[in-house]
């Protein structure tokens, strides 16, 4: 039987049995619901019974739900939709992260960030004079001026004998105060490891910061997170999605604490989210394809749940594996399909031309790939790859083809995460080979990280940079990622910037980034509701309001199909309710 068809004879069953409904648990009524089902259809009103939807429609119809014991919620005309799902996030750490000391993401003065770090240091001055303590969430592209330096200095002049370990938001830079180099040995003599960079004076002793591996010789003196640490982040990234509207979420590299975590939160009936996730096959597995697919299967079967229920549960159904590193410079290990420029003139006479590198080779070669794809999609897993460069995206496809060739038709629903740049030739593939873009909304606008491509890049590619809308016009199954905490937790400044293209006005870039159409509001939503649904196999049961399905809804301040683009930033989250449950109502 055809989904429509289910559809068409429960709304049948609805009207005809009106008369005999039994009064629903709750009633959502007189609002502007947006129901994201496949006819696009509008209604005013929402009936849940025992966690499940059992009415949506017009006004007039929902009285016959309502009994004496039903609980009323007259929306007086604000926008009630599908509870979210994040289709790529790191909850774990973000959790982690908002138990540490943190600058928040924040353009920040020298002078801020100091007495930030100081205020951390005040509140735990039991932790003199030896504990570590770790910063997170450092804007270091942002500092305010423009190019400001910090060093080791920065954090020297602050009021602790504590080892200091700062943290840029990007991952790839870190500041170490004296005390920290010099427990982690960090001297003049220290070699650059492999992969990394120990920044230096003109004497060559080090500044202070510390360039992706680099940051390992700090890293790894860090005190582990404890089990009940990893728990309160679970915890706290719950609190934070629900907060947002989140009801759904992916784990996009779960480490077998994440997933103890959220189930040790289910047990104790705290999962306030259906969480979803994907347990890494590192790249050094390709050796053993059969091997590395088994280790995933075993962690299905400690940890998936089966089926979703009403009540939310654990889902382990996804694989991740990264493909390539990220295009941003100075990284530049995205790879690519045509090299990086370089700039073949000097620093005041620039000359910008065609490079040698493509990037770094892909972390899986063709053959073990698509073994790997193969045998997941067998498992009925579906592989979630990193991809960043156009390169990456190429090889993903070109795996995912292989597969698809070697297994027939199957339900494997293969998401690529990130396709910051993809080749104009593989736009199709992704519609042709049933392989979701998983796209973080809130990167497609000018901004250091893209706008500082320009060069490395060349004007032609930067026109179908962070290329959502034209991924969607080939047919693409576009589905949004905040990645957080990559990027703080805003899901509605992401899907404002899915829209417009646009920094925040005072952000100081001006313009949309690119060619890109960009998408239209009713397509962002749909992206993080039904289609996101979807490529976690939950479409069935979530991502949309229909009669049987479970009550995962959210109800908000202003209807963002309405609005100025713009502003579909502000929105506010008045209620978040999974399984007929509320998990967050703001005061
Ligand atoms: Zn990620």
């Amino acid at each position: 039987m055809t989904r429509s068809l289910v559809t068409l004879l429960a709304a049948v069953l609805s009207v005809s049995t009106i008369s005999a409904q039994k009064p629903a648990d709750r009633v959502y009524r007189n609002g502007v619901v947006f129901t994201a089902d496949g006819q696009h259809s509008a209604a005013e009103a929402v009936a849940i019974s025992a966690g499940r939807i059992v009415y949506v429609g017009e006004e007039k119809s929902v009285a016959a739900f309502v009994g004496k014991n039903t609980k009323v919620t007259d929306l007086q005309g604000r926008f009630l939709m599908p509870g979210l799902v994040d289709g790529h996030m790191h909850p774990l750490e973000a959790g982690l992260k908002l138990q540490e000391c943190s600058l928040n993401y924040e353009p920040i003065t020298v002078e801020e960030m100091q007495k930030r770090i100081q205020a951390c240091l005040d509140k735990t001055k039991n932790e003199e004079p030896d504990t570590w303590l770790e910063v997170v969430s450092w804007f270091q592209e942002g500092m305010v001026p423009a190019g400001v330096k910090t060093s080791r200095a920065t954090l020297d002049a602050l009021n602790t004998k504590r080892p200091v370990f700062v943290r840029s938001s990007f991952g790839h830079t870190a500041l170490a105060n004296s005390r920290a180099l010099a427990l982690a040995k960090v001297t003049k003599d220290t070699t650059d490891p492999l992969g990394g960079k120990i920044w230096r004076d003109s004497d060559g002793n080090p500044t202070g910061l510390l360039e992706d591996a680099a940051q390992e010789f700090c890293s790894k003196l860090l005190p582990k997170p404890t089990t009940q640490d990893d728990v309160e982040s679970a915890r706290l990234a719950l609190k934070a999605m629900n907060a947002q509207g989140v009801t759904t979420f992916l784990d996009a590299d779960a480490p077998d604490e994440s997933m103890a975590s959220f189930t040790e939160l289910e047990k104790k009936g705290e999962l306030t989210a259906r969480g979803h996730f994907a347990p890494q096959i590192a790249p050094e597995e390709a050796s053993d394809p059969a091997k590395a697919v088994a280790t995933i299967v075993g962690y299905a079967r400690k940890y998936d749940q089966g089926a979703p229920k009403v009540k939310p549960g654990i889902t382990v159904r996804n694989a991740k594996l990264y493909l390539d590193g990220v295009i941003a410079a100075p990284a530049l290990t995205g790879n690519m399909l045509e090299p990086y420029r370089v700039n073949a003139g000097t620093a005041e006479n620039p000359n910008w031309v065609a490079g040698k590198s493509r990037g770094p080779d892909m972390y899986f070669q063709a053959k073990p790939l698509a073994d790997i794809l193969t045998r997941l999609a067998k498992a009925g897993i579906d592989p979630h790859m990193h991809v960043d460069g156009d390169g990456a995206v190429n090889a993903a496809l070109n795996g995912i083809e292989a597969m698809r060739k070697a297994t027939g038709p199957t339900d494997i629903r293969p998401a690529l995460a990130h396709c910051e740049i993809v080749g104009p030739a593989d736009f199709a593939r992704f519609k042709e080979l049933n392989t979701t873009p998983v796209l973080s909304f809130q990167w497609e606008k000018p901004a250091g990280d893209t706008i500082g491509l320009t060069n490395y890049f060349g004007p032609e590619r930067m026109k179908i940079l962070e290329p959502a809308g034209l991924l969607a016009k080939a047919g693409a199954r576009v589905v949004f990622g905040s990645d957080w905490p990559v990027d703080p937790l805003d899901e509605w400044f992401a899907l404002k910037v899915g829209v417009t293209r646009m920094n925040a006005p005072s952000a100081g870039f001006q313009g949309r980034l690119g060619e890109d159409p960009g998408l239209t509001p009713d397509q962002v939503l749909r992206a993080i509701t039904i289609d996101a649904a979807y490529e976690l196999h939950q479409e069935r049961e979530t991502g949309s309001l229909e009669v049987g399905k479970f009550a995962d809804l959210i109800v908000l301040d202003r209807n963002p199909l309405k609005i100025a683009p713009e502003e579909i930033a502000n929105v506010k989250v008045l209620e978040t309710v999974v399984g007929g449950k509320t998990v967050y109502a703001k005061q």
